[in-house]
């Protein structure tokens, strides 16, 4: 089994990267989503984290009140460690649950937006990391997901710094272009980096 990591700033698009080499055979794990289900109405995710953050953050219907909860946690760094101390440990539970249930040949791509700021990269065969200008992310963010330039700009800076997610790249995939040319970049990379890597650390296991 060969484990990716695949991470990049918001709105570089590594939501576009995974699902391309998920049509290309990767298992890809979306740790976004498993953040998400973790604490899912009737969780015990959902319990704690109303149990250390109050009624405030839960809605009637019983799910989470995500912009509640992000106005608690935004301004204060305790509070968002002591949410981070309750969802992370469970999303690295379910993700090593998802890694173990692929078949042993597998290329198993975990798309995880904070993998550099978390200290993940360590944890992977390889870390791709795709990059787009800042500009291009923010013109993304506006167009496609109803964001101001301002809050685009906010949720870049709340991040870690291009240069440091660079750094911890094995692979850089451009995507400063058109859609095609991301594919490509893709294709290129399933076929000549992940398939033979794979290959090799199948070959090296006793
Ligand atoms: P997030 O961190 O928020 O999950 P992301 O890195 O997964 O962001 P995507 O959702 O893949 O980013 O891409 C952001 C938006 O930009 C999407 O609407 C996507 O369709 C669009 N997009 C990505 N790449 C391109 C491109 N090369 N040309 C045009 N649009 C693009």
């Amino acid at each position: 089994m060969l484990k990716v990591g695949l991470t990049g700033g918001i709105g570089s698009g590594k939501s576009v990267v995974a699902a391309r080499l998920a049509s290309l055979g990767a298992i890809v794990i979306d740790s976004d989503r498993i953040a998400r289900e973790v604490v899912a109405p009737g969780t015990d995710g959902l319990r704690e984290v109303v149990a250390a953050f109050g009624d405030r953050v839960c809605r009637d219907d019983g799910s989470l009140d995500r912009p509640a909860l992000g106005e608690v946690v935004f301004a204060d760094p305790t509070a968002r460690a002591r949410l981070e101390e309750i969802i992370h440990p469970r999303v690295r539970a379910r993700t090593a649950q998802l890694v173990a249930e692929a078949p042993p040949d597998a290329i198993v791509v975990n798309d995880v937006p904070l993998l550099v700021e978390v200290g993940l990269a360590p944890t992977y065969h390889l870390v791709v990391v795709v990059r787009a200008a800042e500009a291009t992310r923010i013109g993304r963010l506006v167009r496609d997901r109803g964001m101001s330039t301002e809050q685009a700009e906010q949720r870049i800076r709340a991040q870690a710094g291009d240069d440091r997610r660079e750094a911890a790249a094995d692979v850089l995939l451009d995507n400063d272009g058109e859609l095609p040319e991301l594919y490509a970049g893709v294709e290129r990379l399933w076929h000549d980096r992940l398939v033979p890597y794979e290959r090799n650390v199948r070959t090296r296991r006793p």
